[in-house]
């Protein structure tokens, strides 16, 4: 079976996972600041909580940033649910700005139209939420720009993008956000079996996520409020979670991001020769930005259908027949029945829909072979019947 996506585990990564179960700390011990300085190292951002999902991440992202009932933000139809769930879970509204058609990233000429909009009936977003699609980054600058016009807070979700450039600098620097989440899920660019972690690089945000990522509970004297009983005390200050990530995950976390640039080269070499073995077939290849340097979590492929014989899905079937488990990211959030029952319709965002009737993202990881990459193809050719 050749899948997706899936993780690359080394001897290196097994040592350190079985070197913290061996010792005192499973959770909480000394290789959470350490992954999250090493995060940092390669980022260049001044803060970063490491938690137990990208998901939890994003909650506490909203939390921190203030979102709120009444409150919206906005993000792109074209992700994973958990970018826009986050807003619900804290009580504020979601709405969507439509993709660019080449990039398949919010599309910022949408935005400003919405911004418009927005500013005319007095609903403006208080969080947009750009997401990093595939690894390609977003066009931060332009949004950037509206944030500062129109007065919202920037929270990327930069799940598929760590070890992605946007300009030559590192996702997760912060130049044009507040905060920025990474994940470490399996399938991502390196991964700590569940995680995520949120960087900021201001230090009352980084307050806040640390306190909402362990119950709201400090045991440092400046951030209390009443004078200390004595060495056994803490004081909750904030209404928190238990959203930590154990010294297990952390540790493979170190391990695994010391080979984050050779995965992403190697994601690129993937990327290189499917471009050349896929060139002439009636598909679109995934376009890249000449500011951009993705990280290539997913290689989509979109159907030129008006082209092709047969259907997405008859393809999409031929592959899995062959157990090439392809994919497709993603679902319109706004077409799912939980977001429809709000009010979303098909046809809101239409060209995340097409999208979505034509990508397929097919197997990209580190460990695929030149003859994995080749079968893939054959197959594809195959039942597209060009
Ligand atoms: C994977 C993913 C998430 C959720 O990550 P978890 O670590 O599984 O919670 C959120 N957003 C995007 C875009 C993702 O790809």
């Amino acid at each position: 079976m050749i899948r997706y996506g899936q993780q690359d585990i080394t001897q290196a990564d097994i040592d350190a996972v079985v070197g913290v179960l061996k010792s005192v700390n499973l959770t909480q011990g000394a290789n959470i600041p350490k992954f999250e300085w090493s995060v940092m190292a390669r980022t260049g951002a001044r803060h970063a909580v490491a938690v137990n999902s990208a998901t939890s991440a994003l909650h506490i992202a909203c939390l921190a940033l203030d979102l709120g009932p009444g409150d919206f933000l906005w993000t792109t139809p074209n992700t994973f649910v958990a970018t826009a769930n986050c807003a619900l879970y804290c009580g504020a509204q979601v709405s969507f700005v439509d993709i660019d058609s080449r990039t398949y990233n919010l599309c910022p000429r949408a935005l400003e139209e919405k911004l418009i909009e927005a500013e005319r009936v007095g609903r403006l977003p208080k969080i947009v939420a750009p997401v990093h699609h595939t690894g390609q980054p977003c066009d931060m600058e332009a949004i950037h720009a509206l944030g500062e016009k129109y007065g919202f807070k920037i929270l990327e979700d930069a799940s598929h993008a760590i070890g992605a450039r946007y300009k030559g600098e590192p996702i997760g620097s912060g130049r044009y956000s507040d905060i920025t989440v990474f994940s470490f899920h399996p399938v991502k660019i390196i991964t700590t079996a569940e995680g995520g972690m949120a960087l900021t690089n201001n230090d009352e945000l980084a307050t806040r996520l640390g306190l909402l990522r362990s119950h709201g509970i400090t045991r440092e004297p400046e951030l209390m409020t009443q004078l200390m009983d004595g060495p056994w005390y803490y004081q909750q200050v904030a209404l928190g979670y238990n959203y930590r990530m154990t010294d297990m995950q952390a540790a493979l976390g170190v391990s695994q991001v010391a080979r984050l640039a050779h995965y992403v080269k190697r994601r690129h070499e993937i990327a290189d020769r499917y471009n050349t073995l896929l060139a002439n077939l009636p598909l679109t290849l995934p376009w890249q930005h000449p500011d951009s340097y993705s990280a290539y979590h997913l290689y989509v492929i979109r159907l030129q259908l008006e082209n092709i014989g047969v259907s997405h899905l008859e393809i999409f079937e031929a592959l899995r027949a062959k157990d090439i488990m392809v994919n497709l990211h993603y679902i319109p959030v706004h077409t799912q029945p939980y977001y429809q029952k709000m009010g979303f319709r098909d046809g809101d965002y239409p060209e995340a829909e097409r999208y979505y009737r034509e990508a397929i993202s097919i197997p990209m990881h580190p460990a695929l072979t030149d003859a994995d990459q080749e079968f893939v193809v054959e197959v594809l050719r195959e039942a597209m019947e060009v």
